[in-house]
C-alpha cells in the first residue's frame, strides 16, 4: 500500500456532500464550523423549535476532529493534574464532566444507532521517567477517590517505569460519528466560509463571500477564531502540534498515552496501529519534515511502516479547561480542549444548546470562557515567540499568511502550506483548510 498523506479517518469511502450556500437566509442560530463542537450543537438543538443552520468552510469533519486519535478516556495525560495544581475542586468537576460526556456520547451512539466502530477498551497511562512516577501515583489516588477504577498494569509495546489502566473508556471513528450524528440535515452547508460577523440591532449579520445569514445567536465552533475581539480570545490560549502515523499491525485493543513530554499516544483501529509523537508548541520545532522523520524512526523500532502520515493542532488553555459559553451578547464559543476535545466537544454542544434554550446546565460556570485564568502572561509570551519565529523563519518559497503575515512553510509530507505563527494551514493550491486565517493565499 502506498503511503497516504491524510489521516486514516479521512480515507473514508462513504462521504455525504452538502451544498454550498447560494442565497441570503435567516435563522435563529448559526453554527460556524462542522467539527465535533458544531455538529454536536446542531444535534442537541435538533428537537427544539429553534431554526438552526450550520456552515462549514470545507467539508464536515475534516478539521481537527478528523485528524485526532479518536479516544474517549479519563486518563488524559497530565491534564487533570494540571487542573488540580490550579484548583482541586475544579479538577473534581472536570473529571465528573468527562464521565458525563463520555457516558452521554456512548448512549447517543447507541440511541441513534451510529456505526462509528465504537469499541470499549481499557485505557493505559504510563511514564518511563522516574520523576513522573509520583505524579501518576497522585493522579491514581485522585481518580480512585473519585470512584474511577484504576489499577497498576504493564504492556511491552512501550518502555515504561510505571503504568496504570482504567476501564469504561472507548475508541471510535470520529468522522463516521459526525456523519451519524448529523443525519441528513437540510440546514447544513459545506464550502461556505463566514468572513465577517456584524451586530445589527437584535440580529447578527454573518457574511460569506456572496451571501448574508441573519441570525439571533452565533455559535463559534470554528476551533481557533479568526478574530481577536470580543474577549481577546487568541491571547488566552496557545497551540500544540503533533505528528501521527497509521500502520498495518497485529496489535489489538490498545489505547495508551504517556504522562507528559515527550508525548506518545497509541491506539489500534481494526488491523492498524495509530502512533502519535513529537508534540510541540507552535513556533518551536518548525521543521515538519524532521518531526515526521523522527516519528517514522520511532514506528520502525516497532517494525511498522507508515501507511498514513498526518499532523494535527489543538488549542491549549492556561488552566487546562475548555472555553465553553457566551462571550458577548448572543455570541457563544466552544473550544480550547487541550487535545481532549471529542467528549468535551460533544459536551460543549449540550452546554451551548442549553444556554440558547435557556435551560440549566451544571457545567456552565466551570467552563465559562470569561472566567479568570492564571497563566495568561505565559500564553501571551508563547504567542509572541511563536509569532516571531513565524515571521523570521528561513523559508525559500516565501508566501505570507493572510492572518498575521507569518511566513508559510511548505510541508511536503502533507502537501500543505503551514503557518508557524498561529497554525493556519492551506492546501497545495492555497485554499485555507484551517484558521485562524479565513482567506485563501495565491501560490
Ligand atoms: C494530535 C491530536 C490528537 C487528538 N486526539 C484526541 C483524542 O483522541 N480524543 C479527544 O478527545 N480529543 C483529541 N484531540 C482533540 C480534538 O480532536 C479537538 O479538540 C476537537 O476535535 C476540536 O473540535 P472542534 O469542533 O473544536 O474543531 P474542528 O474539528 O477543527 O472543527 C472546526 C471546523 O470549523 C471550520 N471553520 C473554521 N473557520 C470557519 C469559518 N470562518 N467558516 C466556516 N467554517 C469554519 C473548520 O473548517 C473546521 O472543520 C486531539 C487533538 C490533536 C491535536
Amino acid at each position: 500500500m502506498n503511503m497516504k498523506n491524510i489521516s486514516i479517518w479521512k480515507d473514508l469511502k462513504i462521504k455525504k456532500d452538502y451544498s454550498k450556500l447560494n442565497k441570503d437566509i435567516k435563522c435563529d442560530v448559526l453554527i460556524i464550523g462542522g467539527g465535533i463542537t458544531g455538529v454536536s450543537t446542531l444535534y442537541h438543538l435538533r428537537d427544539s423549535k429553534v431554526k438552526v443552520v450550520l456552515v462549514e468552510q470545507n467539508k464536515i469533519g475534516q478539521g481537527v476532529t478528523g485528524n485526532s486519535t479518536g479516544k474517549l478516556s479519563y486518563l488524559q495525560n497530565d491534564l487533570i493534574n494540571k487542573i488540580r495544581n490550579n484548583n482541586e475542586e475544579d479538577a473534581v468537576c472536570y473529571l465528573k464532566a468527562q464521565i458525563d460526556a463520555i457516558d452521554m456520547l456512548v448512549k447517543t451512539i447507541e440511541k441513534e444507532k451510529i456505526r462509528c466502530d465504537l469499541e470499549e477498551v481499557e485505557s493505559i497511562l504510563y511514564t518511563n521517567k522516574d520523576d513522573q512516577i509520583k505524579m501518576i501515583k497522585s493522579l491514581e489516588n485522585f481518580l480512585r477517590k473519585n470512584e474511577i477504577n484504576v489499577n497498576v498494569t504493564n504492556n511491552d509495546i512501550v518502555q515504561s517505569k510505571y503504568m496504570i489502566k482504567s476501564s469504561n473508556t472507548y475508541l471510535f471513528h470520529p468522522i463516521k460519528f459526525l456523519y451519524g450524528l448529523i443525519k441528513n440535515s437540510e440546514d447544513v452547508y459545506e464550502n461556505t466560509r463566514i468572513i465577517k460577523i456584524e451586530k445589527s440591532n437584535d440580529y447578527y449579520k454573518c457574511y460569506t463571500n456572496n451571501n448574508i445569514i441573519m441570525c439571533k445567536y452565533v455559535v463559534i465552533a470554528s476551533h481557533y477564531p479568526y478574530f481577536i475581539l470580543p474577549y481577546l480570545f487568541p491571547l488566552k490560549c496557545y497551540l500544540e502540534k503533533s505528528y501521527l502515523s497509521a500502520s498495518k499491525s497485529n496489535y489489538k485493543d490498545l489505547s495508551l498515552i504517556s504522562y507528559s513530554n515527550p508525548f506518545v499516544s497509541i491506539r489500534t483501529y481494526k488491523n492498524n496501529l495509530i502512533y502519535l509523537s513529537n508534540s510541540h508548541e507552535i513556533g518551536t520545532r518548525v521543521n515538519d519534515k524532521d518531526n515526521f522523520k523522527e516519528l517514522i524512526k520511532k514506528i520502525s523500532d516497532l517494525n511498522l511502516t507508515a501507511n498514513y502520515l498526518w499532523s494535527n493542532i489543538d488549542i491549549m488553555t492556561g488552566d487546562g479547561m475548555p472555553y465553553i459559553g457566551k462571550i458577548k451578547n448572543n455570541i457563544l464559543i466552544g473550544t480550547g480542549y487541550n487535545t481532549w476535545g471529542l467528549a468535551n466537544g460533544f459536551l460543549a454542544g449540550k452546554i451551548l444548546s442549553d444556554i440558547i434554550l435557556n435551560k440549566d446546565n451544571k457545567y456552565i460556570d466551570l467552563f465559562n470562557p470569561k472566567r479568570k485564568i492564571k497563566g495568561i502572561l505565559g500564553n501571551i509570551q508563547k504567542n509572541i515567540s511563536g509569532y516571531i519565529s513565524g515571521i523570521t523563519s528561513d523559508t525559500k518559497k516565501c508566501k505570507l499568511c493572510p492572518h498575521a503575515y507569518g511566513k508559510l512553510i511548505y510541508n511536503d509530507i502533507e502537501d500543505t502550506w503551514d503557518c508557524p505563527c498561529h497554525g493556519s494551514r492551506f492546501d497545495k493550491n492555497g485554499k485555507c483548510i484551517s484558521g485562524p486565517a479565513n482567506k485563501d493565499v495565491d501560490v
